[in-house]
Formats: structure tokens, sequence, C-alpha cells
């Protein structure tokens, strides 16, 4: 049972983080190195904070976790110490809870009961709970393979090793199938290898959570892009069923901005890929922030870590654009109420660390420096709006001022328009929706019988929580095509929106 007025006797509390200085001569994470016991201390703290509220907004799909953690009944294991049965609880409806307690928004907080008021010092810590039990459950080796007992003799292809199809691999190989992870890049782990900086998440993480993926007996090829380096002819022949995990990473770019043509002017992943090689050891990158002004375009996540990135580089400015004005600091009940997912402004520790944000400002031009290449952008204050007879969104200058700001370097973090074309989908029969995704039916099966889809190759640009549940449920699906039943848990459903999240 847990103790229902424990966040009246504590307050919420965030982890330490490393200093400035320490942050910054380095690219390992952020927070602090904590002694386990006395973690451990503080986290039981924290979670003895949730009350066990008889409608759990936190871990319900629609408005908290969409993976369904059983956040309650791990906050209360956690309060008494029972740290193997915390893990257990944990490892149910999460494959990588290392991975989400590091990086998830956590949705959960946001639809945590005790975060309706200020007054009730904020919500639960719920991701710092499941990082801890994550890490707990790694040092006193909770953690084995979970080998099947019963091999199927069936065998599946899952193209693309981020977050979905790890899951989905994971899932599927404990249930007994043979399986045999294909990805294109040198190493796996999709946009939790590089595109997700070293700072949010060591990759020493992800690897040893790849080596339990082995020891179970997920086969790995990477530098094979499938449709070109394996026909789709031999997939076919030699697979019982394939699952597409293969991302949605099409750049968006800026097609209208006069100058976008000129030298130094990239897309936000030609700089954040190369930045996570080189910290693989892969040698310099051809696109480092080193001693120059960086402006970055777009004011969301992928900014906040090119933001992070460009700093660590060495960087003589770091200014970060939004065309939208500075949200509110604390949620606005009329936009955004309770449980729903806040719009407010968010600061990432990148933004405290060094340079500035500036918001309701867009580029009117990029300045050629006589060579080619940028050397500033010219910028306007601007107002979005909708236009009245269209009802497209479109961005005016709110009056004729400019204001110019060095830029020797800069980086569009505007988004993602979907999968991106490659021969595997034409060698399939699949052609992309509207969106720029990958659709499928309610059984998670595209019109090509056998191929199946999941995470952002499936719903858009999205989130490692999503991508983890999306990759479970689809393992129960295949599991499904294959056998006939399936007793593996599929935690969304292809149509499940991010009510929370988007
Ligand atoms: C810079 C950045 C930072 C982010 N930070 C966060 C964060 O902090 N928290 C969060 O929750 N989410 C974050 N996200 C989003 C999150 O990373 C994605 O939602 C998630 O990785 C999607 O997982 P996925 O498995 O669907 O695809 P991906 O991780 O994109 O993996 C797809 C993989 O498929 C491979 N592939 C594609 N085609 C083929 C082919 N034909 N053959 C073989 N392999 C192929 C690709 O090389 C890639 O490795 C971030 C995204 C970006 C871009
Ligand atoms: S995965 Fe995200 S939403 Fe789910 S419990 Fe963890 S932090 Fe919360």
């Amino acid at each position: 049972m847990a103790d229902p007025n424990g966040f009246l006797k504590h307050e919420r509390q965030e982890p330490k983080k490393k200093s400035y200085e320490e942050r910054l001569s380095s690219w390992g994470e952020v927070y602090a190195d904590v002694a386990p016991d006395e973690r451990d201390e503080q986290v039981r703290t924290q979670a003895s904070r949730c009350m066990d509220c008889g409608i759990p907004f936190c871990h319900s799909g629609g408005s908290g976790c969409p993976l369904g953690n059983l956040i309650p009944e791990w906050n209360d294991l956690v309060r008494r110490g029972d740290w193997a049965a915390a893990s257990d609880r944990l490892h149910a409806t999460n494959n990588f809870p290392e991975f989400t307690g590091k990086l998830c928004p956590a949705p959960c907080e946001a639809g945590c009961v005790l975060s309706i008021s200020p007054l009730s010092g904020g919500p639960v810590a719920i991701k710092r709970v499941e990082e801890t039990i994550a890490a707990r459950s790694w040092e006193a080796g909770y953690v084995q393979p979970q080998p099947a007992e019963v091999a199927s003799g069936r065998k599946v292809a899952v193209v693309g090793s981020g977050p979905a199809g790890l899951a989905a691999a994971q899932q599927l190989t404990r249930a007994g199938h043979e399986v045999t992870v294909f990805e294109r890049d040198d190493r796996l782990g999709g946009l939790l290898r590089y595109g997700i900086p070293e700072f949010k998440m060591e990759k020493k993480v992800l690897d040893r959570r790849l080596a339990q993926l082995r020891k179970e007996g997920t086969k790995f090829v990477t530098g094979c892009e499938v449709g070109v380096d394996l026909t789709v002819e031999d997939l076919r022949a030699q697979y019982d069923a394939v699952v597409l995990a293969v991302g949605a990473l099409r750049g968006r770019d800026d097609r209208t901005t006069p100058g976008r043509s000129l030298e130094g002017i990239h897309l936000a992943m030609e700089h954040l890929v190369p930045a996570n090689k080189f910290v693989e050891g892969d040698g310099p990158s051809p696109v480092d922030a080193d001693g120059k002004h960086v402006v970055i375009i777009g004011g969301g996540d992928t900014g906040a870590d090119s933001y992070g990135t460009a700093t660590r580089q060495g960087a003589l400015s770091v200014t970060q654009l939004d065309q939208y004005p500075t949200p509110p600091e604390i949620r606005d009940d009329e936009r955004s109420p309770w449980p729903t997912w806040p719009y407010i402004l968010r600061t990432y520790p990148a933004h405290e660390e060094a340079g500035e944000r500036k918001f309701a400002v867009a580029v009117k031009q990029f300045v050629d420096d006589g060579d080619g290449h940028v050397k500033a952008v010219e910028l306007q204050e601007v107002r979005v709006q909708k236009d009245q007879e269209t009802g497209r969104r479109e961005v005016v200058p709110v009056n004729g001022e400019v204001e110019t700001l060095p830029a020797d370097l800069v980086l569009l973090a505007i988004g993602f328009e979907g999968v991106e074309e490659m021969p595997l989908l034409e060698g399939l029969g699949l052609t992309l929706s509207r969106r720029g995704t990958l659709s499928c039916g309610s059984d998670w099966q595209t019109e090509t019988p056998g191929v199946f889809v999941c995470g952002d190759a499936h719903r858009g640009a999205s989130l490692v929580v999503w991508a983890i549940a999306e990759g479970r449920s689809v393992a129960a699906a295949v599991d499904t095509f294959l056998t006939g039943a399936s007793d593996l848990p599929a935690p969304v459903h292809p149509t499940a929106l991010p009510l929370a999240v988007v």
C-alpha cells in the first residue's frame, strides 16, 4: 500500500547535474555520478510521493505512458526497497527502461495527479525512479539473457535497428523465432546511436543492451541496406515475416529562404551523425562548430541536441531560433489542460550551458560572404497565423526591421517529412501515405502480406517510448501471423494517437 501522505512530507527533487565546466569538457551524460547507496535513498524518498491514485493517469496510453508502465506498482516497491520486484515489474512492460529513463520526455509526469496543482510540490519523479530501477537492475545482475525454451522454426527479418526494431526483435526472439536485424549503418541503434548525443545517453548503455539481445539469440547484420545489399527477392525467400522499422529519417529542408544553397548550411542530422561518429572514435566531423558562430533554425528537441553538440565542439556562439513566441512557463489550462502534454517552455540542460534562444523570429535571408559561404543570417520578428482563405499556417513579418546575426554554420532542425524513399519500398510494392509514413491494418501488416511496420516509419517522427511500444505490439502481431496465437503483450493499437505528446 502506497503512502497517501508521502507528497506532503517530501518535495520533488531533480537529480544533480555536473558543473558546466565538467559537462563542456567531455561528451559524457550531464547528470552527476552519485554513490549508489545515496542515489537509492533519494529515489526511495521520491517514489514515496506516489499515492497510488484510484485512476493512475500516469500509466494509461491515452494521456500517460504509451508502454502502460506499471508506475504506481514499482513506485511502491521502490519505496519499500524491493528493487528486484520493481525491476521485474518494470521489465514486464518495457524492454529498455534505461533508454526511456534517460530520454523520455515523461508524459506520465504531465499526467500525474500531483501535477494538477503547483502547491503539491510537483509530479512524482517517475522518470528518475524508472532510470534508477534500470540502473540498479544492471548493477545487481537482475538483467540476464532470456533465451526461448522452444524454437518455432520460423524466421523473421527486422529491417532497422532503432528502438522499434530492437524491441520487436527481442520480443520475437524470446517467443522462439529466429530473428535477424538488418541495419544499413555501420553500427546498431538507429537514432539512439547516431541522432541522440552522448551527453543525453552514453552509447555504452546501448551496447550493454545489445549484448543481452545477442546472448538471447538475435542475430545482427550491419552495413546492409535491405533492398540493395540484400535483394527483396532473397529477403522474401529467406524469411517467413518481415518487420519494417526503418524510421522516418527524411529531414525537412528549407526550400524558400534566399541563400539556402550557400555552403555552411546543413540539415541538423548532417551535424549530429558525424558528431556521434566522432565520439565513437571515427575521426573528425566534416561539419564541426569549432570556432564558429552557429545558428540553429527550429526550436524543438533536435535543435536542442545540435545546440549542446555545437557548444561542446567549441562554437564561438550558439543561437537557436523559433518562429513561435516564448511559451508560458506553466501550463495554460485552456490550451493544454491536465492530464494532456502541456504547451510550456522547455529548457534542456544544453540551454543552460551557453548560447541564446530567440523566439518569434524567422530568417529573411542567408548572407553570402562573397565566396559562396554563409557569413550571417538576417532575422525578422514574425507572427505565425492561419491564412483565412486556405486555413494554412503562414509566417508573416511583424515589421520591416531586420537584425543581422553572424553565422558561419547554420543548422536546419525543422523536422522530418517521413520515411526516406528507398529501393526496399518499391521492391515490396509499398507506397508512402500523404504523411510520408507506411500504413498498416489493425494487425500491423502493410498491404503486402507478411510485411509489418512499426515505430517512426509507421507513426512519423516521434519518441523512443512510442517506438518501443510499437515494436512490442508488432511482435505480438507477427507471432500471431506465424503461429496462429500469441502470449506477447501488445501495449498499443496501430491507430493509437499520442494524445499527450505531439
Ligand atoms: C536528434 C534527435 C534526438 C532525439 N531525441 C529524443 C529523445 O531525447 N527522446 C525521445 O523519446 N525521442 C527522441 N528522438 C526521437 C527518437 O529517436 C525516435 O522516435 C526513435 O529513434 C524512432 O525509432 P525507430 O526504431 O522507429 O527508428 P530509427 O531510430 O530512426 O531507426 C531506423 C533505422 O532503420 C535503418 N534503416 C532504414 N532503412 C533501412 C534499410 N533499407 N535497410 C537497413 N536498415 C535501414 C536506419 O539506418 C536506422 O538505423 C530524437 C530524434 C532525433 C532525430
Ligand atoms: S517510459 Fe516515459 S512515459 Fe513511460 S513511465 Fe517512463 S518516463 Fe514515463
